[in-house]
């Protein structure tokens, strides 16, 4: 039986595996680098690009310890077998498929997105008896736009701004998010100035064949017509008395009314790294498990929408343990 607990990272208390656990385990899976799914493990698995992305902002020490897996291949861990399968969601972003000796299957997603992006490898679905999926944009009202759509409000918020002798600055996370806006960018031909978190970054997207734009070096004295990317932390940073700007966050939160309240910012773009409701409903139908769980995001309500739809499905959240009583 491969039954999954959330336990900071997704534990399978069958075969004692951990799954983006955020302590340190002997042994872990880590879908992506990103920061709340990697911890120092003494050792893990993971995709070569996430072992680097590890090694830039963890330290060598950290990245010795990973074993590069290719998308696709086996790991054999005691009577598991371990594939990674792209997950669309960050270059290097890998959803976990696990199989035991008598064939049962689970598929942990990690972070995924079903749409093509232009810096992460496209998704690949395989089929398993168990889904763990994570649903961050999990209620019907999370319907994004489309690519085409999302990709042309950013570079006409940026033309505009500079029309307008205002500096347009993205806030935007700096592994996965920003190099998709700096593509879009690129695209559009627009001068760009980025932090240094983002650019130390593009070195290992060239080296896995995405080639990255020229980007300038961060100047706070030296912004004027250009286009300025930065990770929503260093705001903070930006002095009093710049020329006139425009601050746009980059989310998917941006479908929501209050998002620019809360980001306290002029606008909010919806890019988004994640998957979107209708995108989440379509992706259980391709995987067709008989059991599916969810983590973070609109757990219960998902589960109980695919419930209604046929499907056998819970939370992995404390919130519907309490249901299931
Ligand atoms: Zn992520």
């Amino acid at each position: 039986m491969l039954t999954p607990v959330e336990r900071g990272g997704l534990y399978l208390p069958d075969c004692g595996l951990w799954m983006d656990a955020r302590r340190p385990k002997p042994f872990a899976v880590v879908s992506h680098a990103h920061s709340d799914h990697t911890a120092r493990h003494a050792s893990y698995l993971a995709t070569a690009p996430t072992i680097d992305f590890m090694r830039v902002r963890l330290g060598d020490a950290v990245a010795r310890r990973g074993i590069p897996l290719a998308y696709g291949e086996t790991y054999p861990h005691g009577p598991l077998k371990i594939q990674l399968f792209p997950a669309g969601h960050v270059l290097g972003s890998a959803m976990v498929r696990i199989e035991t000796q008598s064939g049962e299957s689970l598929l942990y997603t990690g972070d995924f997105k079903t749409r093509p992006g232009l810096a992460a490898e496209a998704i690949e679905i395989p089929q398993a008896d168990t889904l763990v999926m994570e649903s961050t944009f999990g209620r019907p009202e999370f319907v994004f736009p489309e690519s085409e759509t999302v990709q042309a409000g950013i570079a006409n918020f940026c033309r505009e701004c500079l029309k307008a002798n205002q500096i347009p600055i993205l806030l935007a996370y700096s592994l996965g998010k920003a190099q998709e806006v700096l593509k879009i960018l690129e695209a559009a031909k627009l001068p760009i100035m980025a932090h240094r978190t983002i650019r130390a970054l593009n070195p290992i997207y060239e080296q896995h064949g995405i080639p990255m734009p020229e980007t300038r070096p961060l100047d706070f004295d030296n912004m004027e017509g250009q286009v300025v990317l930065m990770p929503p932390t260093i705001r903070k940073q930006i002095p009093a008395d710049i020329p006139p700007h425009r601050l746009a966050m980059v989310s998917g939160w941006a479908l929501q009314e209050s998002a620019r309240y809360r980001y306290r910012t002029d606008t909010v773009l919806p890019l988004s790294d994640h998957a979107d409701y209708p995108d989440l409903l379509k992706f259980v139908e391709q995987v067709d498990p008989r059991t599916t769980y969810l983590m973070h995001g609109s757990t219960t309500a998902l589960a109980a929408d695919l419930r209604r739809r046929g499907r056998e499905a819970w939370s992995l959240s404390r919130d519907d343990q309490l249901e299931l009583l």
